[in-house]
């Protein structure tokens, strides 16, 4: 993905078929001349490729579904008519996900192609080339790039050193920058914290926008602002189904005033939700109780792993709302090392030593099985002594 040069030679199939190779020279030329300047210079998300071993660099929900439901999932697939365009009405599915996720009757509802588009949407109907979006940093990296992506400016304020919401910090950003959106996710990756709600109520009185609060690990954090949304008027809720084991359907929703709704929903794309992952998603909402119970273990999972690393040398856990802990491995081994370590051993954690001062020497370690869990925390300790 990142040598970009590489992979866009031709092939041996492109000269079978009487393709000319472009000259290279040529060819840089022109996509310098088209291609925006930001653009080139960025890397792409990084998408790390599905090794055998233990994946924790993630957040995928570690448990697949149960026979039981794949059965139902695909008889419905099956029934599902892929010649015609997916339905303009998708009351069904509303209405299932008004149920099982306890969204406000008088709330209105727009779906994305995973919790990603909705964020290109909120930015690209509330932005004018050069408008803000605020968020406390580090946070979710998609808020920043899905700004510059739409010609907005990002401000990142930057979180205190124990990694906690700087809120007076915020509340002069917001008045300095006038900002259109403010992210918080909350509980907020990679750190894990859960800003306090009287910080977070504080954030929504003061902004002049739209504030966006994305409870991604909602079901981990045992709390939500879902109910409280009809009255605050200033904020809409967005939620993905991504990190409760359904991360490959690519699916999210956003739940707020219908007159957001409504003007957010214009520059969503035709069609954004293909006929198979609304079939897959009404059948699995039937079985809403198996995501429930997936979502349990996990939280259960995240005290043995958030306790375990805690009692490894020289490494600092830091209190986790999400299905995931940020550690930070403070001694030597640092955090790079100890995560070329894990992936020698062929565990796949994040790393973010690089990205964030604040986030020196620090790896994200998603929460996987029980068994996971203890060889991550068993490889660690080989690794650290
Ligand atoms: C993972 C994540 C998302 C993205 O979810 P998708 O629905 O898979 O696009 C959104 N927000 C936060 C904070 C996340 O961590």
């Amino acid at each position: 993905m990142n040598g970009a040069r590489t992979a866009a030679a031709p092939g041996p199939g492109a000269r079978d078929a009487g393709l000319r190779p472009a000259t290279g020279d040529a060819l840089d030329k022109r996509i310098a001349a088209t291609v925006r300047p930001d653009i080139r210079a960025m890397t792409a998300y990084p998408v790390p490729s599905a090794s055998q071993g233990i994946k924790l660099d993630a957040m995928e929900c570690p448990y697949p579904l149960p026979d039981a439901v794949r059965d139902d999932i695909a008889r419905a697939l099956r029934d599902t008519a892929l010649n015609r365009y997916p339905a303009a009405d998708n009351g069904e599915l509303t209405l299932a996900l008004r149920q099982a996720f306890d969204i406000p009757a008088q709330s209105g509802l727009l779906f994305g192609n995973g919790s990603d588009e909705l964020i290109h949407l909120i930015v690209q109907s509330c932005c004018q080339p050069g408008d803000t979006v605020l968020s406390p940093w580090p946070s979710f990296v998609y808020f920043d790039m899905a700004a510059r992506f739409d010609h907005a400016r990002f401000v990142g304020v930057p979180l205190t050193a124990d990694l906690q919401l700087d809120l007076p910090a915020m509340l002069r950003a917001i008045d300095q920058h006038r900002p259109k959106v403010v992210f918080l996710a909350l509980p907020n990756n990679p750190t894990g914290g859960l800003w306090p709600d009287a910080a977070v109520q504080a954030i929504v009185d003061a902004a002049p926008g739209l504030v966006v609060l994305d409870e991604a690990y909602q079901a981990f954090a045992g709390h939500t602002w879902m109910p409280r949304l009809p009255h605050l008027p200033q904020a809409v809720v967005l939620r993905t189904v991504s990190k409760i084991g359904l991360a490959g359907l690519r699916f999210g929703y956003l739940a707020g005033d219908p007159a957001w709704i409504s003007q957010i929903d214009k520059v969503r794309p035709p069609y954004n939700i293909n006929v198979l992952t609304q079939a897959a998603l009404r059948t699995v909402l039937r079985h809403k109780a198996v995501l429930d119970e997936q979502a349990a273990h996990l939280r259960a999972g995240r005290a043995a792993l958030a306790s375990g690393l805690a009692a490894l040398p020289n490494v600092t856990a830091y209190p986790s709302a999400g299905n995931f802990v940020l550690a930070r491995f403070s001694g030597k081994p640092g955090g790079n090392a100890v995560h070329l370590a894990l992936k020698t051993r062929k565990i796949l954690v994040k790393n973010f030593s690089d990205a964030h001062p604040l986030l020196a020497d620090c790896l994200r370690i998603s929460v996987g099985t029980p068994d996971e869990n203890r060889a991550v925390l068993d490889a660690l300790q080989d690794i650290l002594s």
